[in-house]
């Protein structure tokens, strides 16, 4: 009657984590992709984009040697080299993505699939049609990037993520729409290259879900890189000026241009499920995504849906936890849910932007008043050994000291991070990591740091004082 117990629509992150899943669970598997196994993440997003970004560090560095006592005759940066490079570490990263779906039993097949009834795929694939019937179903289709709806933008060409990494040449010059994390994290990168970069972005801050002055440290950095940024940006028009492309923008009332070879868009994402035909299984969508419960489960009770097509938390770990739980509950009764409250993500820029569960303004909104502690990398030995001391890291707390969220921008905020997470999740209290031995010197000490603050408090606190001071008066007599 069916084909497959369970058939997976999109062999990006979400897809291939709840396709060995529900196979590890005994299922019957197929697994639709139309184009790349592997989706974004390892074609057109972290894998390349962090992957130039570590060139363009090493390229920093090269720069910097001096200052390490290191001369360096002569460097040379080669594009051609670095896209090699990039593809080693695709082969690579795919190797062992490919060896886990041969040892698998999961069944995969190349092409674009839609729904003809609830039960039913149509896969097309180089003009000939397939139909595919199960009996449950897991969406994990991805994202698109958004395309404004800006003047002439459709008539004038312009790059997305995947254009960018395939160039041949590295672009002399940059005009990015958007300067979210991903924005920031290759306009970095490329001005590091040597490309001359405009950042336009609409909002008051670079990074808008990360604190003010987070994102106020990273665009004095990015602008000391002699990255040209404007902010709290309209963008009117674009047109084709000869070989180059212009942008017209205002600011505060003024009209300005900018001229590039190329108009790179980072203005964000947006779910895709278009030409799936849902309705026709049941299945609701709204302008966030397909919608699902905590469960992942959509509105048609036998198709669940996970990863950047749900809108739901668009990083790939958050596609492996969401397809996790698809790929279980899709198989076993067992109604997994998703926890969303320790989510935590980094921008890779330089240096890197830690995130981990709540913001100061949220905290605020489910804590009433909180405490926030500070700790900057200046005055920390290992930044100081390793010439990275700036940034500083922004821990939020209840009033007693339990961790709530923090934001680190400084040295590999990114590894610091999962102590936080580990604390926030397990309901830790600050003082905790002051009573921690955390390995000198390490870039981790920043947490140790934060935590002393609050142990200080604790020590300088009025009641502990007078207890202490009447202590010393008693002791000698007690003997
Ligand atoms: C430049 C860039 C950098 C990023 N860096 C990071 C990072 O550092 N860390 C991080 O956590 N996240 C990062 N992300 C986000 C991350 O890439 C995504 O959140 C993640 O890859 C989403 O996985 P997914 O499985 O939901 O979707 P995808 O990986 O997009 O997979 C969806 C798959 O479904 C297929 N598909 C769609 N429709 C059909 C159909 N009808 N039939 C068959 N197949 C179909 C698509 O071809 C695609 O392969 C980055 C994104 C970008 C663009």
């Amino acid at each position: 009657m069916f084909d497959f117990d369970v058939a997976v629509l999109g062999a990006g992150t979400a897809g291939l984590v709840s396709a060995f899943v529900a196979d590890s669970l005994g299922a019957r598997v197929a697994l639709i992709e139309r184009d790349k196994v592997g989706g974004e993440c390892l074609w057109r997003g972290c894998v390349p984009s962090k992957t130039l970004l570590r060139s363009a560090k090493v390229w920093e560095l090269v720069k910097r040697s001096e200052e390490f006592g290191v001369h360096v005759e002569k460097p040379r940066l080669v594009w051609s080299a670095i896209r090699l490079r990039l593809a080693d570490v695709r082969d690579e990263i795919r190797k062992g993505e490919r060896e886990q779906l041969a040892k698998s039993g999961i069944e995969q097949i190349a092409g674009d699939a839609r729904f003809i009834d609830a039960h039913t795929l149509e896969i097309q694939s180089k003009g000939e049609t397939r139909r595919v019937r199960a009996r449950k179903f897991i969406l994990a289709t991805g994202s698109s990037p958004v395309t404004p709806d800006i003047e002439g933008l459709k008539e004038t060409e312009f790059l997305n993520y995947e254009a960018l990494f395939e160039r041949p040449n590295l672009p002399k010059s940059l005009v990015f729409i958007g300067g979210g994390p991903l924005g920031c994290e290759m306009a970095q990168a490329f001005g590091r290259f040597g490309t001359r970069v405009v950042v336009l972005q609409r909002g008051p801050q670079l990074v808008p879900h990360e604190e003010p002055e987070i994102a106020e440290h990273l665009l004095k950095i990015l602008r000391a890189e002699n990255l040209e940024i404007h902010l709290n940006v309209h963008v009117s028009r674009v047109e084709k000026v000869g070989e180059r492309k212009r942008v017209h923008f205002e600011v505060d009332g003024q009209t300005q241009f900018v001229e590039a070879g190329e108009i790179m868009l980072a203005a964000g994402k947006k779910p895709r499920f278009e030409g799936l035909n849902l309705e026709t299984a049941g299945v609701k969508t709204g302008e966030a995504g397909i919608e699902t419960d905590e469960r992942m489960r959509t509105s048609a009770p036998h198709i669940w849906a996970c990863g950047d097509c749900t809108g739901q938390q668009r990083f790939t770990h958050a596609a492996e936890h969401a397809g996790k739980v698809a790929g279980a509950n899709a198989v076993l009764p067992i109604g997994l849910k998703v926890n969303w409250e320790t989510l935590n993500w980094v921008t890779f820029t330089d240096p890197e932007i830690a995130h981990i569960g709540l913001s100061r303004d949220e905290a605020k909104a489910a804590w009433g008043e909180i405490e926030t502690y500070r700790a900057d990398f200046k005055t920390l030995d290992r930044a100081i050994i390793e010439g990275e001391a700036g940034g500083f890291a922004l821990v939020f707390t209840t009033k007693s000291g339990r961790v709530l969220g923090a934001q680190i921008i400084g040295p590999s905020a990114g590894e610091i991070a999962p102590t936080v997470v580990a604390a926030a999740r397990d309901g830790a209290l600050i003082q905790e990591w002051a009573e921690t031995m955390f390995a000198y010197p390490t870039l981790g000490e920043i947490l140790h740091r934060a935590g002393t603050q609050a142990y200080q408090a604790q020590l300088d606190s009025k009641v502990l004082q007078a207890g202490l001071k009447l202590w010393h008066k008693l002791e000698p007599k007690l003997g």
